[in-house]
């Protein structure tokens, strides 16, 4: 890549969208520094973010299943659980992909600083390396990919270390006996579920009538029902009103509706209310860079700022604040610093909820097609009919299809079951390549596998699925 070879580009945080943008730069032939406090690349995501939290998970599956094959004519003990060992493979697992990381870095010339970066201008960076040195640096280019921290509630503010956001909730620093989950999103549902696999009583209180509020709710359905078996109290439309340490915990009011219990005590409290973009970078007023009221980065298709040496990605620059669309973004910014013409505009981010049963949509949800009346078709095909569920135990899933009723291409797919966040990817592809229901109906699924469900709900559009019989009218 000639054109950009010359190019000296600095990239501010080393999540999934800083450490691609850096490692595509370095790739294209540009001059690349990387900056983040972290001994190496990695963020949110990989340190205490998608990584640590999926491991716990798959944990908490395993000692789910165990207890479930009862059913099967399998009996295992309880599990004994050595919560230090448990910590440890966690962590092995974050040294090995961060360490990769590093080595990767190494690879591609790329100058890794452990530290932390501030404006001096739209092109010069101060730099405060991890050992207290400082040095400014001039840049051609510099991409801020700051990410993102947890939301706090400051009403609700309260210093003590039985008080914990998604960070401290993922060290495991115990498994207290009853845990209290604020906000009924993603992150505090995987945790809440790591936490009762664990031996917690956990609660869920979400100020909303429904868990995860911007899925479909015939999606949520099956996760509600298998959540109240393994939640102590799903507390929906109610919100916190105070809390107060007392005792051996923490004191929490309840307000809304429907609470019948106004104060309850809990061993710990988790809040999970949600993150807040890190746009408050020290000099970054310095800098021509907008952000708007909710504090993110104001940016245009090709991820540059109000100031043309400046380009931002991930979640500091909005939702979805997902690792996908952090990195395809930090991709889309140096193809566009490359002169490449490029604009981030994908139909499909696909959103995936690690709980079991498994939540993931991507494209048009329903809920939005019918908030913006737009015509749909919907093609759900229950996984009461597939071999594979069935096999699996797992029967409560669904997959569906959200159609344009006339060109009948997929706009949209959801899907609620085990496995849900791996299946979508079909979905992400189907509505990217403009796959009508009859492409996907016509493509040999294997069997029995849950992907046939993808298919089977295309045939279900026609009238004509195999496994479900739909009488002539
Ligand atoms: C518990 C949890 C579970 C999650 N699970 C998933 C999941 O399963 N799938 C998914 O897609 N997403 C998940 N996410 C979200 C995901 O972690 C984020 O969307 C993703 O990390 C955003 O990437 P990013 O590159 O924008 O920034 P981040 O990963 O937030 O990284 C930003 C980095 O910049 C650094 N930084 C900030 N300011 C400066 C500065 N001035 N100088 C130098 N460095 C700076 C930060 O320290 C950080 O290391 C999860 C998040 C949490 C908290």
């Amino acid at each position: 890549m000639s054109e950009s070879s010359d190019l000296r580009v600095a990239v501010i945080g080393a999540g999934p969208g800083g450490y691609a943008a850096a490692f595509l730069a370095a790739d294209l032939g540009m001059k690349v520094t990387l900056i983040d406090p972290e001994l190496n690349p990695g963020g949110v995501c990989l340190y205490r973010g998608c990584i640590p939290s999926k491991a716990l998970l798959h944990i908490a599956k395993l000692i789910d299943e165990s207890r479930h094959a009862k059913n099967w004519g399998i009996l295992f003990s309880d599990p004994t659980i050595d919560l230090a060992q448990l910590r440890a493979w966690k962590e092995t697992v974050v040294r090995k992909l961060t360490g990769g990381l590093g080595q990767l870095s190494r690879q591609r010339k790329v100058e890794y600083v452990q530290g932390r970066a501030a404006f001096e201008t739209s092109n010069m960076l101060r730099i405060s390396r991890a050992g207290g040195a400082e040095e400014t640096v001039t840049f051609d280019r510099i991409i801020i990919a700051t990410g993102s921290r947890p939301a706090e509630i400051p009403s609700l503010h309260l210093d003590s270390p039985r008080v914990l956001d998604s960070t401290s909730a993922l060290d495991l620093s115990d498994v207290p006996g009853t845990l209290l989950v604020i906000g009924g999103g993603y992150i505090g549902l995987e945790l809440g579920t790591v936490y009762a696999a664990l031996g917690s009583r956990v609660s869920v209180v979400e100020m909303l009538p429904g868990l995860l509020p911007g899925a479909d709710r015939d999606l949520v359905l099956p996760l509600h029902k298998r959540v109240e078996k393994i939640f102590d109290s799903i507390l929906l439309n109610t919100t916190v009103a105070a809390m107060k340490e007392e005792g051996g915990g923490i004191r929490v009011t309840f307000d809304g509706p429907d609470v019948k219990e106004r104060e309850r005590i809990f061993d710990k409290v988790l809040i999970s209310v949600g993150r807040k973009p890190n746009s408050d970078i020290p000099g970054l007023n310095k800098t021509r860079v907008q952000v708007d009221p909710r504090g993110f980065i104001q940016v245009n298709k090709q991820l540059q700022t109000d100031d043309p040496s400046i380009y931002a990605i991930g979640d500091v620059v909005g939702e979805p604040m997902l690792a996908h669309k952090a990195s395809h973004e930090g991709r889309t910014a140096v193809e566009a610093i490359a002169g490449h013409k490029v604009a981030f505009e994908p139909n499909a981010i696909p959103a995936v909820v690690f709980t079991d049963p498994e939540i993931a949509w991507a494209g048009v949800t329903e809920s939005q097609a019918q908030k913006e009346n737009r015509e749909i078709k919907i093609a759900k095909f229950p996984w009461g009919a597939s071999g594979r569920a069935m096999t699996l135990d797992r029967t409560e899933g669904m997959t569906k299809l959200i159609v344009d009723p006339k060109s009948e291409r997929v706009l949209g797919v959801g899907i609620v079951g085990v496995g849900a966040g791996e299946l979508i990817a079909e979905g992400v592809l189907a509505i990217e390549m403009g796959a009508t229901a009859q492409d996907i109906a016509l493509s040999i699924h294997p069997h029995p596998t849950l992907s046939e469900t993808i298919m089977e709900a295309a045939e279900v559009f026609f009238g004509t699925s195999t496994h479900v019989y739909r009488p002539k009218r």
